[in-house]
């Protein structure tokens, strides 16, 4: 499990990280409202905890901004503010959780495990698998802009990550029903991919399994 942590105490964020890694939890911890935004809108998390009171940008700001984008990771608010009202705003602008200050570490492993057993439907503007993201719109990964074949080809691996996709079917699939027999184009198109997937240092490989054709899989997993 693998989660953003913006908060600015930054004793308390110790504190919090070393209960968390000790649980398994990884955690990616920035101080400030941007920096948590610029992180929070990258869909690569299975949760983010995030404070209220920020540097140069609120959580509740946050929240709202990464809820617009359609960006639908689990998010929890903590606030000093343990009033209803904060509870409410924060629930209505799409908060999944919310833990007053001070609070229990042992509370947040346990609330960010239950969250972690839902499964996370981003937005249909978006296709996530391990670390990467691909953008239907604009057609990028990870925010890299793809070409339109590759972009075809990554959109199909993504969709169907339990399955190999066959040669075949991705040729016909890509490349249409003229270009039938000649598999060099998919074994080209999927090295170009490979060499994007390592640029991005994703831990997402393509793995071609003999017989079958090609698959993603998580090295990370
Ligand atoms: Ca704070």
């Amino acid at each position: 499990m693998r989660i953003l942590y913006v908060e600015d105490e930054k004793f308390l964020a110790d504190a919090v990280i070393h209960v968390l890694d000790k649980n398994g939890i990884a955690v990616e911890w920035v101080a400030d409202g941007e920096d948590g935004l610029e992180l929070a809108l990258k869909p690569i998390y299975d949760a983010i905890v995030l404070d209220v009171m920020l540097p140069k940008m609120s959580g509740f700001d946050i929240l709202r901004r990464v809820r617009e984008k359609g960006v639908k990771t689990p998010i929890i608010m903590l606030s000093a503010l343990s009033q209803a009202e904060d509870k409410i705003r924060g629930l209505d602008y799409g908060a999944d959780d919310y833990l007053a200050k001070p609070f229990k570490t042992a509370e947040l492993v346990a609330r960010l495990r239950a969250l972690a057993r839902r499964p996370v439907l981003q937005d249909e503007k978006l296709l996530c698998f391990g670390d990467l993201y691909y953008d239907l719109e604009n057609r990028s990964l990870n925010d890299i802009p793809l070409t339109e074949k590759e972009a075809l080809l990554m959109e199909t691996l993504l969709r169907n990550p339990d399955r190999a996709q066959n040669k075949d079917y991705l040729l016909h699939h890509i490349w249409g029903s003229d270009n039938f027999g000649d598999g060099n184009y998919v074994e080209v198109y999927i090295s170009y991919l490979r060499k994007k997937l390592q640029k991005l240092k994703s831990s997402v490989e393509i793995k071609t399994i003999r017989n079958l054709g090609y698959k993603l899989v998580n090295k990370a997993e």
